[in-house]
């Protein structure tokens, strides 16, 4: 078995030193870096570059003023690792059909978009899984680098739904994000993605708007529910609601699937009424509860980002059992008052 090369902290990497990769600890168990008790195994490798950030958002553990361990990001704990040990893991875990695909968080730093764009090439040389990478970006060019050296995806993440939200929490500008984000979908179809994040003060009427606008465009979504993180800005904040993000679930699912369009449903001050189809229809339509697990790129399933392994489950990691299928539909219907 291989062994991480430093416990926690890249700090004490010696001057010159290639630098390490974070790895989550879900990950890390499945590659065989290190032991984890796992009852839902990430089938995508999570992987995290960089240290602190130089951005600000309220909600993130690497946040620059934030206060969390230098190895956490939402709920999860990333431990550091060599490249080359972490790059020969994943492809064996690939060739077991362990793991089924690689996502790059990239904190912003100097030097950050050389760094991933080499880590993104170590890791394509080897192959074997597409590679997505979650960074901040200012122009096409940088992503066209990365997806030149073997991205499948760049993730330019939004986070806020809305100019205002994204202004408070995350600082910048929304309109700015959004016009590359869009440029970027135009030049670069199918392998664009993005991140919205539930829970920080927005409708579900506007998070489901955006969605739809963002799916028209091709770009991917990957759905979080907020997560107060100890140490975060946002630590003393409240996770959304579980109807509502039921709803919002259900609501991208149907937006995905083609089954249904934000203008046939009933909204009342943002909260969502009505999808504008009979219970039956949507319980038909819901059938299986694929709906309710994780959102994102294909295979990433983000086990226990945002929930304790005790639940409430806000992103199921697996299929559905049939008896959570039924009881969130039904969950969903009451909510509706169906
Ligand atoms: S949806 Fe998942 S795999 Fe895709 S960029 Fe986001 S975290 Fe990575």
């Amino acid at each position: 078995m291989l062994r991480p090369v430093l416990d926690s902290d890249n700090s004490v990497l010696p001057a010159g030193a290639e630098p390490l990769w974070r790895v989550s600890t879900g990950s890390a168990a499945v590659l065989g870096l290190r032991p984890a008790a796992l009852d839902a195994p990430p089938t995508t490798a999570y992987l995290m570059l960089g240290e602190r950030c130089s951005a600000d958002c309220a909600f993130c553990a690497q946040a620059r003023t934030s206060d969390a361990r230098a190895d956490q990001l939402s709920r999860v704990n990333w431990p550091a690792f060599s490249p080359d040990e972490t790059v020969q893991a994943i492809a064996a875990a690939a060739e077991r059909g362990d793991i089924r695909r690689a996502c790059f968080q990239v904190t912003q730093s100097p030097g950050s978009h050389r760094m991933a764009q080499q880590a993104v090439a170590a890791l394509a040389q080897v192959g074997g899984v597409p590679i997505c990478v979650s960074i901040g970006v200012s122009d096409l060019q940088e992503i066209e680098a990365l997806l030149s050296v073997g991205a499948q995806r760049v993730t330019i993440a939004l986070d806020a739904a809305t100019p205002e939200l994204h202004a408070r929490i995350k600082g910048g500008s929304w309109e700015r994000s959004w016009r590359l984000l869009r440029a970027a979908a135009g030049h670069f179809p199918g392998q664009i993605a993005t991140h919205l994040i539930a829970g920080l003060g927005e409708t579900e009427e506007e998070l489901l708007n955006l969605a739809q606008t963002l799916l028209r465009m091709r770009v991917h979504i990957g759905l979080f529910a907020f997560t107060p993180v100890p140490g975060t800005h946002l630590a003393d904040g409240q996770a959304p609601g579980l109807e509502s993000y039921r709803r919002v679930q259900a609501g991208l699912w149907l937006l995905k699937e083609g089954l249904s369009v934000v203008d046939a449903w009933l909204f009342s001050g943002g909260r969502l009424m009505d999808y504008g189809a009979t219970g039956d229809a949507l319980a038909v339509w819901l059938a299986g509860g694929e709906a309710f697990r994780t959102a994102g790129c294909l295979d990433c399933n983000r086990p226990y980002y945002n929930e304790r392994p005790s639940g409430p489950m806000y992103n199921y990691p697996r299929p559905l059992m049939a008896q959570e299928a039924d009881r969130e539909i039904a969950c969903l219907l009451h909510s509706l008052e169906m």
